[in-house]
C-alpha cells in the first residue's frame, strides 16, 4: 500500500491536498484511480487509511477513511553528522531516516570542506524514506550549525539531558558494551568529517561530561559507514527494539 506524508490535519472524513509532485506520483506514476486505498501520516495524527476523491489539474482530493495506527513517537536519538559531500550526505540522511533517527543535525567541523548543501532536497529523501519505513514521523534536517555551537548549546543536565555518542576514529571503547552502561534516555550522534576531527575537538569532545567516546572497530570508515553502523549499534544496545 502507497505511504504519503501530508501536513493536513487527518481525522474521519477530513480531506487532504497533496502536493502537486505527491499528486503526480499518485495519478501519473502509482496510476491510482477514483475511490483506490493508500495511507497518510503527518507526524501527529497517526496513520490513516484515505482514498482518492477528487482528481484536478492542480492536484488531487484525499478523504480520510479511519485511523490504522496511532501516533507513537520513536526513540529520542538524534545523528549530528559533519557535512561531507553531496552523495553521502543524502545517503546519511535516508539511512536516518530508515534507522530511526528523531532529527539529523548538520554539523561544521574544522576538517569541514563542503559548504554548499541544498536542504529542500534533504528533506525530500527523508520524507521518502520515511513513507517507505512505516514510521509516523519524517525526521527534520537542519541548517549546518559549527560543532562548537553545537556543544555549546548542549543540554547537559546529568538526569535529563542528552549524551553523546562520539565516533571517535582514533579508539574508544566498543561501542556495545559503552552504549550498554549508559543506558537509555536522550541520545545524540557524533560522526565526522572525511578528515576526521582535529586533536583539539576530539579533546574537547573526550573531556565533556556527557559524552561516551566509543569505537566502531580497527577499520576507518567512512563517514555514510560510520553513521549506519553507529545507528545500528546503538538501536542494539539501547533502541527501541521492544516495540
Ligand atoms: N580521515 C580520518 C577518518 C575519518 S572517517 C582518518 O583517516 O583517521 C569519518 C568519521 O567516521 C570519523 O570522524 C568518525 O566519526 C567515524 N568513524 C570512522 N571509522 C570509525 C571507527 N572505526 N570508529 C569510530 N568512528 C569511526
Amino acid at each position: 500500500m502507497i505511504r504519503l506524508h501530508v501536513t493536513n490535519d487527518l481525522s474521519a472524513n477530513a480531506a487532504v491536498a497533496p502536493t502537486l509532485d505527491q499528486s503526480r506520483y499518485l495519478t501519473n506514476v502509482m496510476r491510482l484511480g477514483l475511490g483506490d486505498d493508500l495511507l497518510v501520516f503527518n507526524g501527529r495524527d497517526g496513520e490513516w487509511r484515505a482514498s482518492l476523491a477528487e482528481v484536478h489539474k492542480r492536484g488531487v482530493i484525499l478523504k480520510c477513511e479511519e485511523r490504522t495506527r496511532e501516533q507513537t513517537t520513536g526513540p529520542d536519538l538524534e545523528l549530528i553528522v559533519a557535512l561531507v559531500k553531496k552523495a553521502r550526505v543524502e545517503t546519511i540522511v535516508e539511512k536516518a531516516a530508515e534507522l530511526g533517527a528523531a532529527r539529523v543535525r548538520l554539523a561544521i567541523t574544522r576538517r569541514t570542506n563542503v559548504e554548499k548543501v541544498r536542504l529542500d532536497r534533504l528533506d525530500a529523501i527523508a520524507e521518502e524514506a520515511a513513507e517507505q519505513t512505516g514510521r509516523l514521523d519524517v525526521p527534520p534536517v537542519d541548517d549546518p550549525v559549527k560543532l562548537e555551537a553545537i556543544l555549546d548549546g548542549w543540554d547537559a543536565d546529568p538526569i535529563s539531558g542528552r549524551r553523546l555518542m562520539f565516533c571517535d576514529e582514533t579508539g574508544g571503547a566498543p561501542a556495545i558494551g559503552a552504549l550498554g552502561l549508559s543506558g537509555a534516555g536522550k541520545w545524540a550522534i557524533l560522526i565526522g568529517p572525511e578528515g576526521g576531527f582535529s586533536p583539539e575537538e576530539g579533546e574537547r569532545l573526550r573531556a565533556l561530561p556527557f559524552t561516551t567516546a566509543v569505537s566502531l572497530g580497527p577499520r576507518i570508515l567512512r563517514a555514510d559507514t560510520a553513521a549506519i553502523a553507529a545507528m545500528t549499534l546503538w538501536q542494539a544496545a539501547v533502541g527501541d527494539w521492544e516495540r
